[in-house]
């Protein structure tokens, strides 16, 4: 159902609208503008319309009986038959959330072969699992995804929807967010029931990262949320749990499709900061991309990866899948060591909840000392080769 308003009064049939759709959403019929379902309420056509007969609703859906809605729902995300960490993690904080409000856990599996990551999903928590098992979801694409999971939630009526933030979460999130004309928080820090109200507490950091705000959708329904990798800890699968698997019939077929995914390139550099378990970043304080080569060594050594501040990204030193913080990469490694780091806020909420922090700094006032487990104040291009020679023989003693 389209949320667009088109005023058959006004409507003069001049078909600007239907040539502006990006989603092919709007035909003329009888010489009046009609909307079908791939209207994703994008707000493109308004403007075009000369004479002002398309608009969206204000405010809520009429007659929304907040009560009618009832369970958590993660979206389990994959490739190509695999199940990616992250929709584990919304699992394990599904389940928690579920549990408080005393209702059942669904998970939404999508895709073509995917009945093992339906089994999966149990094991990780799921009461039920929604099997959508289908050719025409073999990749992710937003328009099928979307139309899938929105008829979904209109029919069984979700209090909340959980996705994982990566880039299919966030894009297949704001479309299903805004096809249900519901509230999304992006990237949440923190998710929890308050007990008063049982109305979800969405955290996020706000104006730059320097404030923690706490979000709510009091009006809407389902209270939607993304969440980054790490953000949450990886929960134990348990695979003698019971659950149901309800598939889900397909009814799209290939021809209503605008987009087609005609093949996959791998990335030239192949950056996995979010799985990682060590991470050596550099900061400014490494001076130039040389300035890197030290910690790429210890890391080597230490079997990590490297990370990068802004700072040395916007420098070109390093390129930017190394970046750890707000508008880079969450990251949760056992041990994060910071080279060169003064420790922003906005680095600090990428990488704050490590297990370790090792910071190195010649500045003892530098925050990043704030939050580091362990603080070496001097130059870290005497600091790091030090380390890496003294781990090096460690680990070879071992
Ligand atoms: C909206 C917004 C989003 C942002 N997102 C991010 C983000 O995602 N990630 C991020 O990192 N930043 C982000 N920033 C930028 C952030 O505010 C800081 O500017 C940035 O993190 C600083 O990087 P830095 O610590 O490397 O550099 P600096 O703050 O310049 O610190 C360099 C440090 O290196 C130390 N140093 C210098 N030489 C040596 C040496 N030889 N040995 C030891 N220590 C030395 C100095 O004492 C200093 O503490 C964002 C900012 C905004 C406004």
């Amino acid at each position: 159902m389209s949320l667009l308003i088109i005023d058959g009064e006004l409507c003069i049939g001049c078909g600007a609208c239907v040539e502006v759709c990006p989603f092919a959403a709007l035909d003329l019929v009888d010489g009046i503008a009609v909307a079908n379902d791939n209207c994703t309420a994008c707000s493109a056509c308004l403007s075009e319309c000369p004479v002002g007969a398309l608009s969206l609703p204000e405010s809520k859906p009429a007659d929304v009986d907040l009560s009618s809605y009832q369970g958590v729902w993660v979206w389990i995300e994959q490739f190509q038959g695999r199940a990616s960490d992250i929709s584990w993690e919304m699992m394990g904080q599904g389940r928690v959330l579920a549990d408080q409000l005393g209702t059942i856990l669904t998970a939404c599996v999508l895709g073509d072969g995917v009945e093992d990551v339906a089994r999966e999903a149990i094991a990780y928590g799921a009461d039920r699992v929604f099997l959508a098992d289908h050719p025409t979801l073999r990749h992710y694409r937003t328009q099928p995804y979307a139309r899938l999971l929105t008829d979904l939630v209109r029919e069984n009526k979700p209090e909340i929807f959980l996705l994982g933030a990566s880039s299919r979460g966030r894009d297949l999130a704001g479309a299903v967010a805004t096809h249900l004309y519901t509230g999304l928080t992006a990237d949440c820090t923190g998710l929890e029931i308050d007990p008063d109200t049982r109305l979800l507490r969405q955290t996020r950091p706000a104006y730059g990262g320097n404030i923690m705000a706490t979000i709510l959708t009091p009006h809407h329904r389902p209270q939607m949320a993304t969440v980054r990798h790490r953000v949450f800890e990886m929960p134990q699968p348990n695979s003698e749990r019971a659950g149901q698997i309800v598939r889900v019939p397909v009814t799209l077929d290939e021809a209503q499709i605008a987009c087609q995914v005609v093949e996959f390139l791998q990335e030239a550099e192949d950056v996995n900061l979010a799985d990682a378990r060590v991470i050596v970043a550099g900061g400014r304080g490494v001076g130039g991309p040389e300035g890197f080569e030290p910690l790429a060594e210890l890391a080597r050594v230490l079997g990590g990866t490297l990370g990068a501040s802004r700072a040395a990204v916007d420098e070109g030193w390093i390129p930017y899948a190394y970046q750890v913080g707000q508008t880079g990469r969450t990251v949760r490694p056992d041990l994060y060591i910071a080279c060169g780091i003064s420790g922003a806020i906005q680095h600090r909420a990428g990488m704050s909840t490590s297990q370790v922090i090792v910071a190195i700094n010649e500045d003892p006032e530098a925050p990043i000392f704030e939050i580091a487990t362990y603080g070496i104040v001097g130059n870290l291009f005497e600091i790091v080769p030090a380390l890496t020679e003294q781990f090096r023989i460690k680990l070879a003693a071992r």
